[in-house]
């Protein structure tokens, strides 16, 4: 065998470094050397390969074996003195990882060719520690088997972070996350392994076992790490929510195990926030749902809005006790899904896209209809929903006067409503935005006031005509042990009426609540008591009836 192989200098290169893999050829004989390294982490045969070029070849990502193979050409036929490009190739774990390949040939006296050697560096592993924290990057987790150790894995998130980085700033942003991750450095056991997951998540191997235990130590952590300190002595409250799976009961390979955390993390975040939730089959459920559930009206959406449909809520006048109006409530039943309520899927639709179309589309079935309505019972005053992200579209003002336009509708019988008004981070814009619809005669309406704790800030800014007060203050005020919510509600229709804006009062359920708020300085009523919100038919036959319960 050629003494290319046997020699020191390959060794000790092959040793050096753990994501850049070697390789020498002899042309004479067309038998390669390659790094043990190289073996293992690509699962190649054996350490001496016969005719290495064509098995290699098989190893590069389809897509990029042209680009392999005129370079190499280029090199054997003499037209280039090196090797040298990048593409991706399969590793023996299946996937395809990104290299960067160099070689060079060596010839004799008479200018024969006769060793060919090179390396590959790994690119995506270049980076085994993270730059910003120091912590391991997730390629890491490459070297380890989850189906042979025994442990909880961990995936934390910093809550709200995004706001954190937009309210302080990316650099406050960075200097959390590298002393967050201090902290976890701290708190974690030697034997365990953090890795920087993405953005603010962190992934920790520990070799607990036991849940309680696992539980008990994330509270403490938590508690640790509930207000961080800057450099210059500020001081930010986080919260830190966490999924957690074991292993290898729960998962027993790396992808099974990360989908399974991030599903965790997800449902944490979107449920119990600030806590430790553990995989379960309750949880694969939602997720699955959620993935059909975004299918399903990506679908409907691309067939016309199939499956939407408007659903009518009467305003009550309390005085006369007749129908001034309706709010618009978006109903959808899928191909698949058919029991989904607006909670579940506007927050789908606002999280995964499809909300801008959709609420596009329920702005013109409310003008409308409104428009459709006039002759037969008059102008009624017609609401619909519309999110802060909704209202702050460029499109969103152009939209509302086309349809306008396009219906003859009258803008003064159009209520807009405003959901979670929590959210607002610019209300300048909104406020201008405001101000320009209601000169144009269009009605803003603050929907569920008194939820969000920016409520009261908000009226300071904004200018609207109407305040609806939420449900949760309305739905029990005739049951005992509710004066405080008499006097909440009875102050703010007072506030309300002070300020020169109207008031609509949701969730009036039954008569003994109806008469209650009836006697207060109420503009109007919405609640079961008086009707559901029904489909349009439905809400014709209580027009038709004319008057409604008194
Ligand atoms: P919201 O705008 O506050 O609508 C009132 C919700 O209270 C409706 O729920 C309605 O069915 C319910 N409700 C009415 N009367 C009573 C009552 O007497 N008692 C109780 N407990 N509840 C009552 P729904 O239709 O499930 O809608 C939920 C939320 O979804 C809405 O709250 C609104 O924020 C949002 N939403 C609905 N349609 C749209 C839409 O087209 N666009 C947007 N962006 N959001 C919408
Ligand atoms: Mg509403
Ligand atoms: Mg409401």
């Amino acid at each position: 065998m050629s003494d290319i192989f046997n020699n020191e200098l390959f060794e000790a290169f092959a040793e050096a470094s753990d994501n850049v893999y070697i390789y020498v050829c002899d042309m004479r004989t067309n038998v390669s050397r390659w790094s043990k390294a190289s073996v293992e982490y690509f699962g190649l045969e054996g350490e001496y390969i016969e005719d290495a070029g064509a098995m290699w070849e098989q190893h590069i990502h389809p897509d990029d074996r042209d680009v392999y193979n005129e370079d190499i050409g280029g090199v054997f036929s003499g037209a280039k003195s090196r090797h040298e490009c990048q593409y991706r190739a399969m590793n023996c774990y299946g996937e395809y990882v990104w290299l960067e390949c160099k070689g060079s040939i060596i010839k004799d006296k008479d200018g024969n060719p006769i060793i060919f050697a090179g390396l590959m560096t790994r690119l995506d592993g270049q980076n085994k520690f993270d730059s910003l924290t120091g912590l391991l990057t997730t390629h890491e987790l490459h070297h380890y088997d989850f189906s042979m150790k025994k442990g909880i894995a961990l995936l934390m998130g910093i809550d709200g972070f995004r706001k954190v980085v937009s309210n302080y700033g990316y650099n406050l942003g960075d200097e959390l996350l590298v002393t967050f991750s201090k902290k976890i450095k701290e708190f974690c056991e030697r034997d365990w392994r953090v890795f920087r997951f993405s953005g603010d998540e962190f992934l920790i191997i520990t070799s607990l076992v036991d849940k309680d235990e696992a539980e008990r130590l994330y509270k403490k952590f938590c508690g640790e790490v509930d207000t961080i300190e800057m450099a210059d002595g500020q001081r930010i409250g986080i919260s830190v929510s966490g999924g957690a799976v074991m292993f290898p009961q729960d998962a027993d390979s790396r992808e099974l195990l990360i989908n399974k955390l991030e599903h965790s993390l997800e449902y944490a975040k979107n449920h119990y926030r600030g806590e430790l939730v553990f995989f379960s089959e309750e949880i694969a459920e939602k997720h699955r749902r959620g993935l059909t559930l975004r299918e399903d009206l990506r679908n409907s959406i691309r067939n016309g809005f199939s499956g939407f449909e408007l659903f009518f809520q009467p305003f009550v006048n309390p005085d006369a006790h007749m129908i001034a109006g309706c709010e618009c409530l978006l109903r959808w039943k899928g191909e698949k899904i058919t029991d989904s309520y607006p909670m579940e899927f506007i927050k789908v639709l606002e999280d995964y896209g499809g909300i801008r179309e959709v609420g596009f589309w329920v702005m013109e079935q409310a003008i409308k209809q409104q428009v459709a309505w006039r002759e037969k019972y008059g102008d009624l005053q017609v609401s619909f929903n519309v999110s802060y992200q909704q209202f702050m579209d460029e499109d969103f003002e152009d939209k509302l006067i086309s349809y306008i336009e396009k219906y003859k509708g009258s803008p003064s019988s159009m209520i807009i409503e405003l959901t979670e008004s929590c959210q607002v981070d610019k209300p300048q814009e909104l406020s201008s935005m405001f101000d320009r619809l209601r000169s144009r005669g269009f009605k803003i309406a603050l929907d569920d006031f008194g939820t969000a704790y920016a409520s009261l800030e908000m009226l300071k800014c904004l200018h609207v005509d109407y305040i609806k007060v939420e449900h949760s203050f309305v739905r029990e005020l005739s049951e005992p042990g509710h004066d405080i919510d008499y006097v909440i509600i009875d102050n703010l229709l007072d506030m309300c009426r002070r300020l020169g804006y109207d008031s609509i009062v949701e969730g009036v359920e039954n008569g003994k609540v109806a008469d209650i708020v009836g006697e207060m300085d109420v503009t109007l009523l919405q609640g079961y008591y008086y009707s559901r919100p029904v489909c349009q038919k439905e809400f014709e036959k209580l027009l038709d009836a004319d008057k409604i319960k008194s």
